[in-house]
C-alpha cells in the first residue's frame, strides 16, 4: 500500500548551514505509517504550491521564536532568538494547506505559527507576560516525562482522537498563544489557563499542539494516537 506522504517543514541550525530535524518527528510518523520527508527551506510560491499539490500532508515542527513583526508587535526584551527565515515560509504554506484542504499538524512553533497565520498572537515569554501562572511551562525533567495536564474541550478533533478528558502532556517551551485566530477552536487548555491546543473546526486535518508528542510517543499511546490519526487523515485525498 502506498505510504502517506508528508513533508516537514523545519529550520537551520545556528551556523545556518544545515536543516536540522528532530529524528522523534521521523520515528514517529514512520510508526505511524507514513513516509516522512524534510522540506527546503524556502519563500518561493511555486515551491510551496508544489509542496501542498504532491505531499499528503505537512507537519510544521518545533523551534525558535516567531518574529513578534508577523503578528504586529514590537519584540520585546524577553523574546527569543527568532527563525524569520521559517516565518516567510510556514505562514503562506499554512495557509494554503487550509485554502486546500491539505492535512497539517503543527507542533511547538508550528502551532504558534497556525495561529499567526490565521491572525492570532503570541506571548513574547510566558513568565514575563503571565508572572500570576504557578505552572513551569519550560520543564527540567526529560523530555519522554509530563510536565502538566491539558483539559481536552468535549467534542473536539483533539478529543475524537484521544478519547479522553484530560491529557499529561510534556512542557517545553517559553511563549504561548495570547488571542487565538478567530477561525480557530480551542481543543485544550493548561490549568493555568494557557491555551494548548486547536483545530480549524471545517477542514479535514487542521490541529496544532504546544507539547512534543515527537518526544513522548515511544512511552505514550496518547501521543502516538495524534500521529496516527494524522496519518490517517493524509490517506484520504482531496
Ligand atoms: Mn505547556
Amino acid at each position: 500500500m502506498r505510504k502517506p506522504l508528508i513533508g516537514l517543514a523545519t529550520g537551520l541550525n545556528k551556523e545556518e548551514t544545515y536543516l536540522q530535524v528532530n529524528n522523534g518527528y521521523m520515528r514517529a510518523l514512520e510508526n505511524a505509517g507514513a513516509l516522512p520527508v524534510v522540506l527546503p527551506l524556502t519563500s518561493d510560491q511555486e515551491m510551496l504550491e508544489a509542496m501542498i499539490e504532491q505531499m499528503d500532508g505537512i507537519l510544521v515542527t518545533g523551534g525558535g521564536d516567531i518574529d513578534p513583526a508577523a503578528y504586529g508587535e514590537l519584540t520585546s526584551n524577553a523574546c527569543g532568538p527568532v527563525e524569520t527565515l521559517r516565518d516567510a515560509m510556514e505562514i503562506p504554506l499554512i495557509i494554503l494547506a487550509l485554502q486546500k484542504d491539505k492535512p497539517i499538524l503543527g507542533i511547538c512553533r508550528g502551532f504558534q505559527s497556525m495561529n499567526v497565520a490565521l491572525g492570532g498572537t503570541l506571548y513574547q515569554d510566558l513568565p514575563t507576560d503571565r508572572p500570576q501562572s504557578k505552572l513551569t511551562h519550560r520543564q527540567k525533567q526529560p523530555e519522554r516525562f509530563p510536565a502538566h495536564t491539558v483539559d481536552v474541550e468535549e467534542y473536539s478533533l483533539l478529543a475524537e482522537i484521544a478519547g479522553t478528558p484530560f491529557l499529561h502532556v510534556n512542557s517545553l517551551h517559553h511563549q504561548g498563544v495570547k488571542e487565538l485566530a478567530p477561525l480557530l477552536r480551542r481543543c485544550a487548555v493548561a490549568p493555568d489557563g494557557l491555551i494548548e491546543s486547536f483545530e480549524y473546526p471545517e477542514h479535514p486535518f487542521f490541529l496544532g499542539v504546544q507539547w512534543h508528542p515527537e518526544r513522548m510517543w515511544q512511552n505514550d499511546n496518547n501521543s502516538m494516537k495524534i500521529f496516527k490519526a494524522f496519518v490517517e487523515a493524509c490517506r484520504i485525498r482531496p
